[in-house]
């Protein structure tokens, strides 16, 4: 048997995946020091897009209790940098939690934020099972067809796909999400699998924004997911659904002191194409 190895820095470049939790962690704490810009309130089986300045902290509420949220983010000048679910599970792990952070799509590969704090802290249980996932992706129209063979258009690919409609973005620009407050693994056989979500209400998952962001949020039209949504047991899970509160907050300027927003990755960019040397 080989021994198994995974993404860390060579020897010269030990900082690249480096967090300053200090840094993170004195910003989770000053909760005081911090003034509230934007609030609302995400119904249920719906969805919403907004803005979060570089530097600014946002947290995803469970205001009445548990719910599963779909989310996605964009550089917010340009939506050809989005998060990259795949790659962020392999720098970072198959479920996040504090410290961990979202890494952005190729050519620019950079952390877009930053999770400051999450209260649900679930650690892994007996089968296996984690919170905040990265192992599957949205609930969409297509699939849900191919299963139960019904049109549904509230599953969390349409919900993003309205939300994003005022930004000008489709369908086409809608990705793999980060699956908040659900609790996801994978059996002995491989097969993923998902469980009633742990959040209570008043639970909340903050994020720090390390560059303009657009985000965006689809509360899951399968509620708390206690309620199967396909297979044998599947039952009407319409009663687990709960809205979601957004807030954004801007921290005081001193608690920003020694941060700076992330570059895009120095890669050179030539793929191996040369220049012809004339004259030679
Ligand atoms: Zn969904």
């Amino acid at each position: 048997m080989s021994k198994p190895w995974t993404y860390l820095p060579s020897k010269g470049e030990a900082k690249a995946l480096e967090v300053d939790r200090a840094f993170y962690e004195r910003l989770a704490g000053e909760v005081g020091a911090r003034a509230l810009v934007e609030e609302f309130v995400i119904p249920i089986r719906s969805g919403r897009a907004w803005p979060v300045r570089a530097g600014q902290l946002c947290r995803v509420v469970t205001i009445e209790g548990p719910q599963v949220a779909d989310f996605n983010a964009w550089n917010l000048h340009n939506p050809r940098e989005r998060f990259w679910a795949a790659r962020t599970r392999q720098l970072e792990s198959t479920h996040l939690t504090t410290f961990n952070r979202l890494w952005s799509t190729l050519p620019y590969l950079r952390p877009m934020l930053t999770i400051t704090n999450e209260t649900i802290q679930y650690g892994e249980d007996e089968d296996g099972g984690r919170c905040h996932d990265l192992l599957g992706t949205r609930c969409d129209p297509y699939v849900n067809k191919l299963l139960t063979g019904e049109e549904f258009d509230y599953n969390c690919h349409s919900n993003l796909t309205r939300a994003i409609l005022p930004y000008r973005l489709t369908e086409l620009d809608v990705h793999d999400v980060l699956n908040i407050f659900q609790v996801t693994g994978l059996l002995p056989n491989g097969k993923y699998f998902m469980k009633a979500s742990p959040a209570k209400r008043g639970d909340f998952f903050e994020f720090f924004a390390e560059i303009d962001l657009l985000c965006a949020i689809s509360t899951c039209p399968g509620g708390d997911l206690s309620v199967p949504l396909w297979g044998p047991d599947a039952g009407d899970p319409l009663p687990t659904c709960r809205p979601l509160g957004i807030e954004v907050y801007q921290p005081a300027p001193e608690s920003l002191e020694g941060w700076t927003s992330p570059r895009p990755a120095d890669y050179a960019g030539n793929h191996g194409m040369e220049w012809p040397v004339f004259g030679a």
